[in-house]
């Protein structure tokens, strides 16, 4: 046999990864087995994914187009609903242009092999997502990463007019954002370009949730390339690539993920319509969500378990030793609470935590109800 499919090391060092057995998610519920849980592990933080506006959107859409897009997008894909969703996304962030993909697993993949080619630099935060890291890993660029939001590390770095610095909104297993006032300023300075991989910020942070940017008062035009997804905050799937309109139509050429894959189904594209515009008037489930927050963080400090620096609905306690990370996460399943247990390779050695994620649907009493298990669980162990 030419592969080594054997898991023994994994298995033995506790790091053997399984899918996990679950019926149904219906936001911040999921059922397992036949088991009810409260769901503090999903990425739904305005709680979209069940919102009827989006259910009725997608299942009009359905009546109205059929089910699948039937082609790439250059083919005979690219539909009216396609384009009414990139200009409401343009319009929303203030960009010129924006092209749709399925994921953002392949927007990053081909935006980062489509730019980058033999002589370029690519400088990237050592947290960025691993589509990012791997297709820099990939790319005949010289790839250069500069410590979790160390900008004097990455000013040393940064050489004039080379390539592109790539960076998060907010973090997906930290929490913490980006500094987009240093970034922006270093890739003015330096005359590179700059990339943000806002998943998580996007209609969760800024006006009218536009994200990290806007949070941080930054202006759209002072970053080259934005990056969102529409599975967490929006509650759909899928991924967009925005900047200006010769970027797009550059992709268009040689994003090849694009180019070669069928299109995102109508329904899909009308979901996610749906959830952008939805998201512009969500200031009240945003400050919901703030509140859980606020009220997560005072409880959790007095856990003997650590906070981590963040303001946002990603609130990792940090375990550190994977075996007892997962016993947590194991009690806490066997009184309701599913959350997620994150270890490495995903994060850093001895930094293994539980990501806990929170949504404008959790109730004050579920987060309470999650704080009492937690103290339970921590004790124990
Ligand atoms: C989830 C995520 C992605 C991937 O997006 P998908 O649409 O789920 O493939 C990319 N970058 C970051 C930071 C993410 O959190």
């Amino acid at each position: 046999m030419p592969f080594n499919l054997c898991l023994a090391d994994r298995e033995a060092a506790g790091l053997r990864r399984w899918l996990p057995a679950i019926d149904q998610v219906n936001g911040c519920q999921l059922v397992s087995q036949g088991k009810t849980y409260l769901n503090f592990a999903g990425n739904d933080y305005l709680g979209l994914s069940q919102a009827p506006e989006l259910i009725s959107a997608t299942a009009n859409a359905a009546q109205q187009f059929g089910v699948g897009a039937v082609a790439s997008p250059l083919v005979v894909g690219h539909q009216a609903i396609h384009r009414e969703l990139e200009t409401a996304v343009a319009d929303w962030l203030g960009v010129e242009a924006v092209m749709l993909f399925s994921s953002g697993f392949s927007a990053n993949q081909a935006l980062i092999k489509a730019l980058l080619t033999k002589g370029h630099t690519l400088w990237q935060d050592k947290l960025n997502h691993a589509s990012l890291q791997e297709a820099g890993m990939l790319s005949p660029a010289r790839q250069q990463r500069f410590a979790h939001n160390n900008m004097r590390m990455l000013a040393k770095q940064l050489k004039p007019q080379s390539g592109l610095i790539i960076s998060e909104g907010v973090f997906s297993m930290d929490g913490d954002q980006g500094d987009w006032r240093s970034l922006s300023q270093l890739a003015e300075q330096s005359n590179n370009w700059l990339m943000i991989d806002d998943a998580h910020g996007l209609g969760v942070l800024g006006k009218q949730g536009r994200g990290t940017l806007s949070e941080q008062g930054i202006a759209a035009d002072k970053v080259h390339i934005h990056m969102g997804t529409f599975g967490k905050a929006l509650g759909v799937s899928g991924a967009f690539i925005g900047g200006s309109r010769a970027l797009i139509n550059y992709l268009h050429n040689h994003a090849r993920s694009y180019v070669y894959s069928t299109h995102l189904p109508p329904p899909q594209a009308a979901a996610i319509l749906a959830a952008v515009h939805l998201v512009q008037n969500a200031d009240e489930k945003r400050a919901q969500l703030q509140a859980r927050i606020a009220q997560f963080k005072a409880g959790a400090a007095n856990l003997p378990l650590s906070l981590m620096a963040s303001s946002t609905a990603i609130q990792p306690l940090l375990v550190g030793e994977e075996q007892a990370c997962m016993q947590i996460a194991n009690q806490l399943r066997e009184r309701g609470f599913w959350v997620g247990a994150i270890r490495p390779p995903t994060v850093p050695k001895k930094s293994a935590r539980l990501r806990i994620t929170l949504s404008a649907a959790h109730s004050k009493a579920d987060i309470n109800a999650l704080l009492v298990a937690l103290q339970k669980a921590a004790n124990s162990v």
